[in-house]
């Protein structure tokens, strides 16, 4: 009797003991198959993730490259005249720092030349200031196509303009700015059927060692000056002076 109680007691305990393995069994089964889900759902979110992450890089690149592009075009707004599309003043007073310090280091000279239109205001009056603006243009159009690479052309004020021309002596100063009044005294001025008046007068200074740039224009000032002083529509120093 002991035996068979015992017997029964154990099978008993075994029993209950398969049905707890069972049910631990299906516990672990399911939480796998819950593991895998979990799994396959967070693989697809990283995915989703990499894309985003993709258009996310795509679009800033791109608004970089939105905000380099304005930068550049506000840099350029702030070097360029508006009406004529020649570098403004403050472009000048840059490239003129650099120059000079271009000379201290090798020497190599340079000049300038200030051109003044003559009686501009008169076409103003008796033209509208339409005419006078498309004269401004016109001119600054001359001035660009006849001087070189190397050469710079400033919009220094209202009608007036100027010429850094690198490597250059007083000779080539006379010849470039003979040139340029020659072309503009030939060119037709034509604005609503009708032919404007315009020449030029401009006086040259060539770059001396320690000078500013203030100076260097103050004496190109002053032969523009004896320029507008001797009839205008001419030059100073005059061609004559160096036998060109
Ligand atoms: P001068 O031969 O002595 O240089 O006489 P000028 O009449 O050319 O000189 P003045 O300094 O008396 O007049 C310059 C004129 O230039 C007056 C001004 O209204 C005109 N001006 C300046 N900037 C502009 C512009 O952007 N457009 C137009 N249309 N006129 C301008
Ligand atoms: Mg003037
Ligand atoms: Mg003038």
């Amino acid at each position: 009797l002991v035996l068979w109680s015992g017997f029964l007691i154990l099978s008993g305990w075994a029993g209950s003991l398969s049905e707890n393995l069972k049910n631990e069994l299906r516990t672990s089964h399911l939480l796998r198959t819950e593991l895998v889900k979990d799994k396959e759902h967070l693989k697809v979110l990283n995915d989703r993730l990499v894309t985003v992450n993709q258009k996310l890089e795509e679009k800033v690149e791109k608004r970089t490259q939105e905000l380099e592009q304005s930068n550049e075009e506000l840099k350029k707004l702030s070097w360029t005249d508006p009406l004529t599309q020649l570098l403004n003043r403050r472009s000048c007073e840059e490239r003129f720092k650099s120059e000079i310090a271009r000379f201290e280091r090798t020497q190599e000279p340079f000049c300038i030349i200030l051109g003044d239109l003559d009686h501009f205001k008169s076409i103003n009056d008796s033209y509208g200031h339409n005419a006078g603006d498309y004269v401004l243009v016109e001119v600054a159009n001359i001035l660009k196509e006849n001087s070189r690479k190397t050469d710079m052309v400033f919009r220094w004020g209202g009608e007036e303009f100027l010429f850094l021309l690198t490597g250059t002596e007083m000779k080539g100063g006379i010849i470039t700015g003979e040139k340029i009044r020659k072309k503009i005294e030939e060119n037709v001025f034509e604005h609503n059927q009708q032919t404007l008046p315009v020449t030029m007068s401009l006086g040259i200074s060539v770059y001396k060692e320690g000078q500013g740039m203030e100076d260097c224009v103050k004496n190109a000032d002053e032969n523009l000056y004896s320029a507008k002083k001797t009839g205008r529509n001419r030059l100073h120093p005059q061609p004559d002076s160096l036998n060109i």
